[in-house]
């Protein structure tokens, strides 16, 4: 067990860093459609898209920890910059790897690498959030060219700047988790539509779906069905993506935190010699270092592979809580500047706030990990199937 960062790994978070200085920083402003579309190309170029992706698709080979240090890094730069590392390598794309046919990771993990188009994830339905294995989304086979999808999502990020999302959906009649399975649905797919979007806290654009017998290539089905366990053990590694950019949001908060206690002045003093700030930036130093220990446990046992579900969920459940506490004290460090728009400290809080909600919430997650150390499986249905 090595609690170092190796020289290497630190030399890829100051390269990340470099990079956004010197070329990506002035573009990651500009968050339209064609804006994102040119910081996509000039992270393809750097080498920044596809991190864990395998070279040979023209990704950097990285394995997952080095991965998550340099989405850390590029978040806590800008939140625009994060994500787009996160989605082009921990995101849905990670299952077309893992999953797809060798033609489909060929054309999709090629594309994402190179910057050219990226793909959203579809899961949650209006009936069927926390509880996804009630989604009603329904694919059946026409004939042997084409699937038909029939429903609706809600919640859908980014689907404004991806040409495709990886819809999750049932392929059979039975209602249970064994129907579920996955079509790669391209936006401009015939029957396919989707919401203008709602904005959340962070502002960013959340979508409906809507797939009116929406008519899609059969060679998008990643998997017909008997899936939901396979799907997930992929997104375990997405859930650690999304980790990583709590981390990157909690420590820029941090670094700003320690910044402003020593240049603001108060009762003719530094602000930072008072005990009760030192003691707050003393906190959020311990939650920020045991989030990322418990974030980097689970990703360095991963090596090339999928993350194991139980370390992702700890890992979760304690940044989320670790992130927001800590953003929440550097706004307060920063007093009235901090509540302010023009101060990036309120921003920061609003990203690391739906990490408690996305990617499974943490009570969720805390099913899970009772369900685990209680030997049992914990499953939330029994008690409304008994009552039927
Ligand atoms: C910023 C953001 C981005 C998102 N992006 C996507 C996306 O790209 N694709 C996608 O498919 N979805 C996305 N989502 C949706 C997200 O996955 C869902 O919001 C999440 O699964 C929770 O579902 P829900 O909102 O319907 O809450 P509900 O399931 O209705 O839960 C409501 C409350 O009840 C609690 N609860 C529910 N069941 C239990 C239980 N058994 N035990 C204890 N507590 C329980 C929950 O923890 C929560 O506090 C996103 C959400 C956010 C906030």
């Amino acid at each position: 067990m090595d609690f170092q960062l190796t020289e290497r790994q630190r030399e890829l978070i100051d390269l990340a860093g470099e990079h956004y200085r010197r070329s990506l920083k002035q573009l990651a402003s500009d968050h339209t459609r064609e804006g994102i579309a040119r910081l996509r190309g000039k992270m393809a170029e750097a080498g920044l898209l596809g991190l864990n992706m395998p070279e040979e698709y023209g990704g950097a080979g990285l394995p997952l920890l080095d991965t998550l240090l340099v989405i850390q890094k590029l978040q806590s730069c800008a939140s625009i910059v994060g994500a787009l590392a996160h989605r082009s390598s921990t995101g849905a794309i990670g299952a077309i790897l893992e999953l797809g046919t060798p033609e489909q990771k060929s054309f999709f993990v090629g594309g994402v690498c190179r910057g050219e188009f990226g793909v959203s994830i579809g899961i949650t339905e209006p009936e069927a959030g926390s509880a996804a294995t009630a989604m009603k989304t329904a694919a059946r086979r026409d004939g042997n060219d084409a699937v038909v999808l029939n429903g609706k999502k809600q919640f859908v990020s980014f689907v404004d700047h991806n040409s495709y999302t990886l819809t999750y959906c049932r392929f059979g009649s039975t209602g249970k988790p064994a129907d579920i399975g996955a079509v790669i649905v391209p936006h401009d797919a015939p029957g396919f539509s989707h919401s203008q979007g709602g904005i959340n806290m962070a502002d960013e654009r959340l979508f409906e779906l809507f797939f009116d017998d929406c008519r899609v290539p059969a060679q998008n089905v990643l998997l017909d069905g008997n899936a939901f366990g396979r799907l997930i053990s992929v997104y375990n590694a997405e859930r650690l993506g999304s980790i990583a950019r709590m981390l990157g949001s909690a420590q820029a908060s941090f670094e700003l935190a320690v910044a402003y206690a020593k240049e603001r002045r108060q009762f003719g003093r530094e602000i930072a010699d008072f005990q009760g700030l030192q003691w707050m930036l003393a906190d959020m130093k311990v939650k920020l270092e045991a989030a990322q220990l418990l974030t980097y446990r689970a990703a360095s046992n991963a090596g090339h592979g999928l993350p194991s579900r139980s370390e992702v969920s700890i890992a979760k459940v304690y940044t989320a809580q670790a992130a927001r506490e800590i953003c929440d004290d550097a706004l307060q460090i920063h007093g009235a500047n901090g509540y302010m728009k023009e101060f990036p400290l309120a921003q920061r809080y609003a990203e690391v706030r739906g990490g408690s909600i996305y990617g499974g919430t943490i009570q969720i997650h805390k099913n899970m990990i009772a369900g685990d150390l209680l030997e049992r499986s914990n499953n939330q249905w029994k008690r409304a199937e008994k009552a039927g």
